[in-house]
Parts: structure tokens; sequence; C-alpha cells
């Protein structure tokens, strides 16, 4: 899990063609420990979800240009959906890493309480972003993540992280492999890397792309 470590932080935005993108302070809003609670008032939400260790912390830097502080993973401990309010225009929702396999039940119960409960109450998220370990062969849990937010009817972007550490000569395939699991027409996979900062003005765009479009009129479940 992670938290960012001041209420408020400067930063410097990434750009994309001379143009700021996720402009604005950010500030921690809301540390949420019971499903449904929120800040208010409500604004488009991008949830940020991924395995314990898959870079998350490290993305969220790169993208926000915010410290990071990392936060013990002991297992047991009180889970909770960190609410950072960005440039008072969205929400974004740090999810806990899930996959912890030290994780007690009540632990991984909660989670799936507090997650489900965001992903699936209105209004729905504008969009979530899903970290996939782009190093690795798709994984169980990311599948049935990218299946739950689908049921759910939640916009998706997933972001395969750690690209640096691919190295080019096995890109292709990889990519391939990830493509073939986890994108569809309405389900970017961008590969990304917080270490060089290769491909994140391109996801800046896709996760803008969807926090600026207007929710569709009701978020039913899709095939
Ligand atoms: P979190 O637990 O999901 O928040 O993951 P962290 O951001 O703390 O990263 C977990 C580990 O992956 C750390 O050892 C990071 O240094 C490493 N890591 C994170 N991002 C990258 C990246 O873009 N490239 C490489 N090579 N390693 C990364």
């Amino acid at each position: 899990m992670t938290t960012m470590n001041a209420s408020t932080a400067a930063r410097r935005p990434l750009r994309t063609k001379g143009r700021a993108l996720f402009a604005g302070d950010v500030r921690l809003a809301l540390a949420a420990h019971s499903p449904g609670d929120r800040p208010r008032p409500v604004l488009p939400v991008m949830v940020v979800l991924g395995r314990s260790n898959v870079g998350k912390s490290s993305l969220l830097n790169a993208l926000l240009h915010v410290k990071v502080a990392r936060v013990s993973q002991t297992p047991g401990r009180t889970q909770a959906l960190y609410w950072y309010r960005v440039g008072d225009t969205f929400d974004l929702v740090d999810c806990p890493g899930y996959g912890f396999a030290k994780a007690s039940r009540e632990s991984r119960e909660a989670f799936s309480r507090l997650i489900e409960t965001l992903l699936v109450t209105d209004p729905r998220p504008s969009v979530a972003l899903l970290l996939v370990d782009g190093r690795l062969e798709p994984q169980e849990g990311d599948r049935s993540m990218v299946l739950f937010l689908r049921q759910a009817g939640v916009p998706t972007v997933v972001a395969a992280t750690k690209w640096d550490a691919v190295k080019p000569s096995r890109r292709v395939r990889q990519l391939r492999q990830l493509a073939a699991e986890y994108q569809d027409p309405t389900r970017p996979l961008q590969p990304v890397s917080s270490e060089t900062g290769e491909n994140l003005p391109q996801l800046a765009l896709l996760l803008e792309e969807r926090l600026t479009t207007p929710p569709r009129e009701a978020s039913r479940p899709r095939g």
C-alpha cells in the first residue's frame, strides 16, 4: 500500500504538446476505511489498482510528481482507500495492493468490500488505471480484476509497468502476450516505465480522455 506523505504537494505537471496534464495541487482528502466513504463534493474519480509491488507508488510519483511514502504491508493492517484530490478537478483513489500472499482472510475480505463498493456504486469511477507487471506473463489476480472491472462497467486503462526491465529483443513478444490478455477496443494497454519516463505522457493522455468524458447515461454491467 502507498500513501503520499504530504497533505499538499507542489509539483511540476507532466506536459504533452506544451499542455499541462493533471495540473493542480494534490492533497490527501480522505483515508476511507468503510465501504461507501468518499469526500464531498463528488468529483470524477480515477481509481488505481494493482498487485502489491507492481510499481504503483513509483508510477503515481512519476505521473503526479508528488513524493510518495511507503507504508508497511503488515498483514492484518487496516485496509484503506486513499482519496487524493487533484487540483479540485478529479479524485485519485489509491487502492491497497492485492495478491499479498500473507494477508489474512479478514484483510482480503475488507479489501474486497472496499473496492467492490467503490466500483459498483453510482456515480462509478470515470476510469480505472489497472497496473500489471510488464515483465511477467499475465497473472491470475489481474485477470480477475479485469473481468470485475468489465462487469462493473468501469472504463479501464491497463499500464504494463517496469517496461525498461524488458529486453528490447523480448518486447514485441511480451507486448503481444499482454495485449492478448488485457487489451480490447475499449481497454487500451500501455507499457510504461516510471524509471525512464517512457510512455508516461501517452498514459496520462489516455487517462485524461476518460476523466473528461461525461459518464455514460447509466453504468450497466457489460457482457
Ligand atoms: P508498489 O508496492 O506497487 O507501490 O511498488 P513500488 O513503486 O514500491 O515498486 C516496487 C519495486 O519495483 C521497487 O523495487 C521499485 O524500485 C521497482 N520499480 C517500480 N517501478 C519501476 C520501473 O519503472 N522500472 C523498474 N525497473 N523497476 C521499478
